[in-house]
């Protein structure tokens, strides 16, 4: 209900400021149109409320709705309603009514399609049939050519103002489809790649490798005994050295280099064009600044990481393969007493193991 009264309120917004000009120009072409009819003074004061007055009433009462989305649908129909009904006592004069009907059609269609359409259709075929029971069914052939100019106004700058405002929201939509998929791809704690995004990249870099003959390594990261930091200073201590590693990943790392969080106390970075013995390196300066980092900040907090290292191999079928590596590096890395980096070169490749499942 929130939400439909929210994307209400800003068609109402939008609404406003469309009807406020278009009637306001609508207004000019009907009243010289309605002129040498000599109309009587009520039917000059309807002009004057449909053309001036309804737009801020429109907005007043969808603003104030339950539900503002229905009710500027009610408004829509009003303005057709209205709109057949003054083409009826102008005498269907060709022009001033062609723009009248063309105008609202044009916004009826770019507010609801083809069912806001039929629907302001329905509405302007009613008021048409109002309007010759008030006034005498008659027709008026021929435009004059005050009448022609009084028309230019609603013809040449209603569709400019219609288009800026279907641009503006198209924009503002765009907008959002980009910060929601950015949203998506993004870990809220730390701000790198969530886990999904990462893969993805991790298998943009597969390919790339295996087109271009490059090298690149992969790191999985895990902070040691991070559950007993947890329990020992509570997990908004624990959020806080995740958030601490991922910076310290941002401000170390290349720009090249992709990082991301794997899940839990598990980071994950790629480093494209990188020998595994550099990588090795970049790692083991990581793993020392963040000890020293985290020491200095909090003496009572040994926090360590292990890191596993594995570098691009032809030989991997997928990215899966390579990924699995680097997981059995962190594992040895884990096993062999943690705080360390371990690279994956030396141990058996698991494609046995992987083949066998
Ligand atoms: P090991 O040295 O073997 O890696 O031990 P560990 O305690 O780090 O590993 P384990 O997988 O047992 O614990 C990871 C913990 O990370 C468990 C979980 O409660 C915690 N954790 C996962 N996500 C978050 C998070 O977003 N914030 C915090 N504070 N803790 C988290
Ligand atoms: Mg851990």
């Amino acid at each position: 209900m929130g939400n439909t009264g929210g994307k209400g309120l800003s068609l109402a917004r939008r609404l406003y400021t469309s009807r406020t000009i278009g009637l306001a120009l609508g207004l000019v072409c009907v009243s010289v149109a309605m002129y040498p009819l000599d109309p009587p003074a009520w039917v000059w004061a309807v002009m004057l409320i449909n053309g001036a007055v309804w737009p801020h009433l429109a907005f007043q009462w969808a603003r104030r709705s339950p539900t503002p989305y229905h009710a500027e649908h009610r408004n829509l129909l009003i303005d057709a309603f209205f709109g057949g009904f003054w083409v009826a006592a102008m005498h269907f004069n060709p022009l001033p009514s062609a723009t009248t009907v063309s105008m609202m059609a044009m916004n009826n269609v770019a507010i609801g399609g083809v069912r806001f359409l039929l629907a302001g259709l329905a509405a302007q075929i009613l008021g048409v049939g109002v309007g010759l029971v008030v006034f005498a069914p008659a027709f008026v052939a021929v435009t004059s050519p005050t009448q022609l100019y009084a028309c230019l106004p609603l013809l040449m700058l209603y569709p400019l103002a219609l288009g800026w405002i279907c641009f503006r929201q198209a924009y503002t939509l765009g907008q959002h489809k980009r910060e929601l998929l950015a949203l998506s791809r993004t870990d809220s704690l730390t701000g790198l790649l969530n886990h999904g995004a990462w893969k993805d990249q991790l298998d943009s870099m597969f390919q790339r490798c295996k087109r271009q003959t490059q090298g690149a390594a992969i790191a999985l990261i895990d902070i040691d005994h991070f559950k007993s930091i947890n329990d020992t200073y509570g997990h908004v201590a624990g959020d806080i050295v995740l958030r601490q590693l991922s910076k310290m990943l941002k401000q170390n790392l290349r720009s090249t280099d992709v990082a991301g969080r794997y899940g839990g106390d598990e980071f994950c970075v790629i480093l494209p064009d990188l020998p595994l013995f550099n990588a090795a390196q970049a790692m083991e300066a990581l793993r020392e600044r963040f000890a020293t980092m985290v020491y200095e900040q909090n003496p009572a907090l040994k926090v360590s990481l292990s890191i596993g290292l594995a570098a691009y191999d032809p030989a991997h079928a997928d990215a899966t393969r390579w990924l699995n590596d680097a997981d059995q590096a962190l594992y040895e890395a884990k096993a062999g007493g943690r705080n360390r980096v371990i690279c994956n070169c030396d141990s058996k490749p698991r494609h046995e193991l992987l083949d066998s499942v």
